[in-house]
């Protein structure tokens, strides 16, 4: 399997100023073809850190972002043909782009910025569309290949699309990875661990599943790194590992890839002509955010009320005033009243609320920080979940936005109320 080495240079990256993302991203579209990227390092905008990692590079393919400018403080270009020997020419159509690309700007090409025409002699030039800063394609002394790309991150995405993933795929990487990314919701990491371990006891030691938690999403990959002859031979044995794993966990699965929640909830929603709305207290309009991000959101949401207080959850919602006396804002009692009350007022077919205690104040020895009562109302009946989460506020409302969303898709998938 080949091998790669990225350099991210780059005064701004070390003094904490700017965050390294070029590598980052560089490294997904290497991991995705089969290559095994071995290092990453970040440098300053210096000659001898950038030689030093040039000259130590023994990787089929290096790349560097970043110095490519014209001013004082980017040395890559020069460093480059210090390097290999050679001089620095000018490149005309290089040059002839940057006179597009400053007079579309209105902004004269001055002799400073025409710098950026000049490259290192035989090194093959990468032309870019959105930025002034030309790319190099380098044959390393030693053997193996430099791409050197500018720092600015769209010029490095642009410039790897054109140049540097073509050339991975005619050249060949020697490597083949699948990799598969199943969604779930609802269940904890050891619940699912627990419903996968026959699975993963059976595991090849080069097929791994990862699981990547977040706020909104536990993931699971699914991921096979082989040589690329060998893929044909594997194929079937990870198709049967992938079916497996779907069989397994499939209660908690809402989609694949980069499928979101809200995404799919709202196909569902639109296919079946169903229209929702929203009553809110703890989250605060947060879950009404959520589901009309998603373009044609007009199509399944009727609207929402934020209704914080227990006169608005009275007057815009018909909570009766009993049931916040003898229960209190959050009690399963009020949130269905909440969710039943929204879809009545609005007109919708289904309605989602939430009630809870976001924290990092407001519990009681019996309704903690981090207490949440949501339901979700329709024709066929009423749902209530209880969830207690912790103290943080932000991460409290995140996870009832998320947690109300599995509500719903539990309500549309026929989960019946209890
Ligand atoms: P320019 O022609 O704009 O000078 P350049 O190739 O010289 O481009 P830099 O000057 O190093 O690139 O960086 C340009 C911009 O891109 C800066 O805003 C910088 O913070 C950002 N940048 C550089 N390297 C990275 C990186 N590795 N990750 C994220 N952002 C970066």
């Amino acid at each position: 399997m080949k091998t790669a080495e990225i350099f991210a240079i780059g005064d701004e990256l070390l003094i904490g100023r700017t965050l390294e993302t070029n590598a980052h991203r560089l490294a997904q579209g290497l991991y995705a073809r089969g290559m095994r990227l071995r290092q990453v390092r970040v440098i300053p905008d210096e000659a001898p850190a950038i030689r030093r990692c040039l000259e130590e590079c023994t990787a089929d393919l290096a790349i560097t972002t970043g110095g490519l400018g014209a001013t004082r403080d980017d040395c890559t270009r020069q460093t480059l043909a210090q390097w290999l020997g050679v001089t620095l020419v000018q490149h005309p159509e290089a040059l002839a782009r940057m006179q597009t690309y400053y007079a579309r700007r209105n902004r004269p090409l001055n002799p400073i910025s025409e710098q950026m025409s000049f490259v290192p002699q035989g090194a093959e030039v990468l032309l870019s569309d959105v930025g002034a800063a030309p790319g190099l394609r380098i044959d390393r002394p030693a053997g193996g290949v430099l791409f050197v790309l500018p720092g600015v991150p769209w010029e490095v995405d642009h410039l790897a699309e054109r140049y540097l993933w073509p050339w991975l795929e005619a050249h060949g990487t020697g490597g083949h990875v699948e990799q598969r990314v199943l969604r779930t919701v609802g269940a904890p990491e050891s619940k699912l661990a627990a419903l996968l371990a026959p699975l993963e006891d059976r595991l090849p030691p080069d097929l791994k599943l990862a699981y990547n938690p977040s706020l909104s999403s536990l993931d699971l990959r699914l991921v096979l790194h082989t040589a690329r002859e060998d893929w044909p031979l594997r194929q079937p044995q990870y198709e049967a590992l992938w079916a497996e794993l779907q069989e397994r966990v499939g209660p908690y699965i809402y989609g694949t890839g980069d499928d979101r929640l809200e995404g799919v909830l709202g196909d569902q929603l639109a296919t079946r002509g169903l229209r929702i709305a929203l009553a809110e207290s703890c989250t605060g309009g947060a879950l009404a955010a959520r589901l009309v991000s998603v373009a044609g959101a007009s199509a399944w949401v009727a609207g929402g009320v934020v209704a914080y207080s227990n006169e608005l959850k009275m007057e815009l919602l018909d909570v009766p005033q009993e049931l916040l006396r003898e229960h209190g804002a959050v009690s399963e009692p009020v949130a269905r009243a909440m969710a039943e009350g929204v879809r009545q007022r609005l007109g919708a077919d289904l309605g989602l609320s939430t009630t809870g205690i976001a924290g990092p104040d407001g519990g009681t020895p019996t309704k903690p920080v981090g207490t949440v009562w949501m339901a979700c109302a329709g024709a066929e009946g009423t749902m209530a979940r209880h969830h207690l989460f912790e103290r943080d506020r932000s991460r409290n409302i995140e996870r009832s936005v998320v947690a109300a969303l599995d509500l719903l898709r539990l309500y549309l998938t026929g989960v019946r109320p209890e």
